[in-house]
């Protein structure tokens, strides 16, 4: 009996000597998961590769996404799924964050919360090196791709111009390496990951003609607490320059050869 007893308090204490080191003790964080969901089709933010960062997945967004964890003494995990099935994820609470090189945008703000955003981009335009567009207007007679709920497809429809939508920016610019469409409207970094991998494309920019925009994360709406802790890590991200690091060294890796 004796001898459980004091088994029991070296137990114990090892356990808070363990939680000290952890860092576990300290409130809410103990023993978290932080489930993160993404589309991994969208380079140099999120892909799938054989030895990522977490797990399979590598990108700028997925380095990210696990300093916000490791930061806040948390486990992360990364759901993958379509990118229009993301926000309905994260609404359901299957997930607990977006991070996917979402702008945020006005109509997206109706029903989650962004975080201090971490990238600024644009959209571009995809070309065949001797396309004669060098404007967003001369797209008004070409055929254009897009891909399916991304922010250039809502750019071209509010140009008023007709496309198709495609799932994945690979595909679009299969579709066009091919002859079968003339431009893929894009967000600008990854544009240039698919230009490097396909010989023969261009990227011709439109300022004027297509806004900046911020990625951000997306928290469910209300979700303070967790939106705190999300902003901590990013402005700490931007100010320290890992963000700019993570940008630089993704870009070259993707564009590299
Ligand atoms: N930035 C674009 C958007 O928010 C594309 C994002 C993505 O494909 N991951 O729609």
């Amino acid at each position: 009996m004796k001898k459980a007893t004091k088994l029991l308090a070296m137990t114990l204490a090892m356990v808070m000597a363990a939680c000290t080191l952890t860092a576990c003790g300290g409130g809410s964080a103990k023993g978290d998961t932080l489930t993160f969901g993404t589309n991994p089709e969208f380079p140099p933010f999120e892909y799938v590769t054989s030895n990522g960062v977490i797990g399979e997945f590598d990108g700028i967004d997925m380095a990210i996404a696990k300093q916000i964890a490791d930061e806040n003494g948390m486990t992360v995990a990364m759901e993958s799924m379509e990118f229009d099935s993301l926000l309905v994820a994260l609404q359901n609470g299957q997930i607990d964050a977006v991070i996917a090189g979402m702008t945020a945008t006005d109509e997206r703000r109706e029903t989650v919360d962004f975080s201090t955003p971490y990238y600024t981009a644009t959209q571009v335009m995809i070309v065949k090196e001797d396309s004669d567009i060098a404007t967003a207007a001369d797209m008004a007679d070409k055929k254009i791709c897009v891909i399916q709920g991304y922010t250039g497809e809502v750019c071209v429809q509010d140009m008023g111009y007709s496309y198709e939508a495609f799932k994945k920016g690979t595909e679009a610019v299969m579709e066009l390496a091919n002859g079968k469409c003339d431009v893929v409207v894009i967000d600008s970094a990854t544009a240039q990951k698919y230009v490097s991998d396909n010989e023969g494309l261009k990227i011709v920019e439109d300022p004027s003609a297509f806004e900046s925009e911020e990625y951000a994360i997306a928290v469910q709406k209300g979700n303070t607490e967790l939106l705190d802790k999300i902003n901590k890590s990013i402005e700490k991200m931007l100010a320290d320059g890992t963000i700019n690091e993570l940008a630089v060294k993704y870009t070259e890796e993707a564009t590299a050869e």
